[in-house]
């Protein structure tokens, strides 16, 4: 389906938006992506959301996305006598191995492995960093720390130790059996929560042979810290706000934002901004002016992606918020000064035959009236590098495999098409021709550009660079076979 905008909206998918009506029409309204998060709902209400998504797919007869955030190694306090308590500031709480429930004094931290890492001073911050805490005393068994910002707390929180790498699997027992069943479901792509190291990614990588791409949530001061190394082991990142404002001071966020948006885009993986974009539509119909500004901002820094969160999973507008993040990304690429910074943020040239013909394909679109770039990927590696020249024409990305096609609908500008395996490049071009005027892209009048490798099927072969009519009997009277 034609949008009118190249950044993709990923739309969480929840208790909000669970049955076909909604997420029909969350996909109308211009959701791309589909998040399904592993931390809610049973394995089966999970798999009929897959199964709607699908159906609705294979209605439109388009590529859509999916994508399965797995938990991930979270910790959390058990449980209180009283269901909660309020923490005093200045005064000192404990947290231990004992599973009885807890009281104002104490409560259990069900996570051994944490005891042994943490050492005095070392800051534990409890529900989204409401409240902060220092370690005063520990050993394996126990952590005494003082209230450096007192609050409520209650069963079940969520605890952040941002000081210290944690010696945690990348993967609980529950990410590995969620990885598996949304493998089995088919999902396109894996999100990693928490991740630490390069070796994290290598781990979920092993364990989805191939049947999922891996996207990297960075959300710990680790992670950005190694993030180069963590880009290099993964097929796309999430900026994932949330955790990442707990874990740093929230004013670190947003030069990290730019920081990875930009590194992404030079390693031609794409990044989804995610969390807290139109937070207030979780009841309002109507966004805030500095919400818009920050949707506007991801765009204008050149993300793949947009994402909503509780807005589009539990709000009382998921529709709505998908129709703002429309219509912003309408307007700020319409805005010439958009062109003008995504140009200026061109990355540096590549060193492959691939990289010469994507930047030539730019520059024709650049200069003449071609209406498309068309690509014909196998892996989807020239798509990938297509999208790193963020060209002002639309990129068609043709491709013969489902899985491609599916994974390339996270990535900026492409229009993704699934074709017939093909042999022979006068084929192709005439396939090229006909998906950009049956896309809506181009008139029989108009020409394009189509880039391919010879010999057809094998990865890695990118090596034509052909301007062509749109009209059928013109490419047949003139191309070579
Ligand atoms: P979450 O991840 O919503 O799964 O916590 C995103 C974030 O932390 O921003
Ligand atoms: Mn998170």
């Amino acid at each position: 389906m034609r949008r009118s905008r190249n950044v993709k909206i990923v739309a969480t998918l929840g208790p909000a938006s669970q049955n076909k009506d909604v997420i029909g029409a969350l996909h109308q309204a211009g959701a791309d992506i589909f998040r399904l998060n592993m931390s809610h709902g049973s394995h089966e209400e999970i798999r009929l959301k897959y199964k709607i998504v699908r159906e609705i797919e294979s209605e439109i007869n388009s590529p859509i996305a999916v994508l399965a955030d797995l938990q991930g190694p979270k910790l959390r306090v058990g449980e209180f006598k009283n269901g909660h308590e309020y923490l005093e500031e200045g005064t000192s709480f404990q947290f231990d191995l004992d599973p009885t429930a807890g009281d104002s004094t104490r409560v259990c931290m069900p996570h051994p492995e944490i005891f042994a890492a943490l050492k005095t001073g070392v800051r534990l911050l409890v529900n989204d960093g409401k409240i902060r805490l220092k370690v005063v005393v520990c050993d394996e068994l126990y952590a005494t720390c003082e209230v450096l910002t007192g609050g409520v707390i209650s069963n079940r929180k969520g605890v952040n130790v941002p000081d210290v790498v944690l010696p945690l699997a990348a993967l609980s027992n529950k990410d590995r059996m969620d990885l598996e069943f949304a493998c089995g479901l088919g999902v396109d792509w894996l999100a990693l929560s928490f991740v630490q190291r390069a070796e994290d990614v290598h781990e979920a990588r092993e364990l989805a042979k191939g049947r999922a791409a891996i996207l990297s949530k960075i959300e710990k001061p680790a992670a950005v810290e190694r993030f180069d190394d963590i880009l290099a082991a993964s097929d796309g990142i999430m900026v994932a706000r949330g955790d990442l404002g707990v874990e740093l001071p929230v004013h670190a966020v947003p030069p990290i934002q730019k920081r990875l948006v930009r590194k992404c885009r030079g390693a031609a993986k794409p990044v989804i901004v995610a969390t807290q974009m139109l937070e207030s539509m979780i009841d309002s119909p109507v966004p805030t002016r500095a919400e818009v500004s920050d949707v506007a901002t991801a765009i204008y820094e050149g993300t793949d992606a947009i994402m909503l969160s509780a807005e589009s999973a539990s709000g009382a507008h998921p529709v709505e918020a998908v129709k703002t993040m429309d219509s912003v990304a309408t307007e700020v690429e319409i805005d010439p000064n958009y062109q003008q910074i995504i140009k200026a943020s061109q990355p540096s040239k590549g060193d492959t035959i691939a990289h010469g013909i994507v930047a030539s394909a730019r520059e024709i679109a650049e200069t003449t009236e071609v209406k498309a770039i068309c690509c014909f990927t196998q892996s989807g590696t020239t798509a990938l590098l297509t999208a790193r020249e963020r060209p002002s024409v639309p990129i068609m990305a043709l491709t013969p495999e489902h899985r491609t096609a599916r994974r390339l609908v996270l990535s900026w500008g492409c229009n993704c098409k699934i074709t017939k395996s093909l042999d022979r490049f006068k084929l192709a071009v005439v396939n090229a021709a006909n998906a950009a005027r049956e896309g809506g892209f181009a008139l029989e009048s108009d020409q394009i550009v189509v880039t391919a490798g010879v010999p057809f099927n094998v990865s890695g072969t990118t090596n034509i660079l052909r301007v062509a009519p749109c009209d059928e009997r013109l490419i047949y009277a003139t191309d070579p076979e």
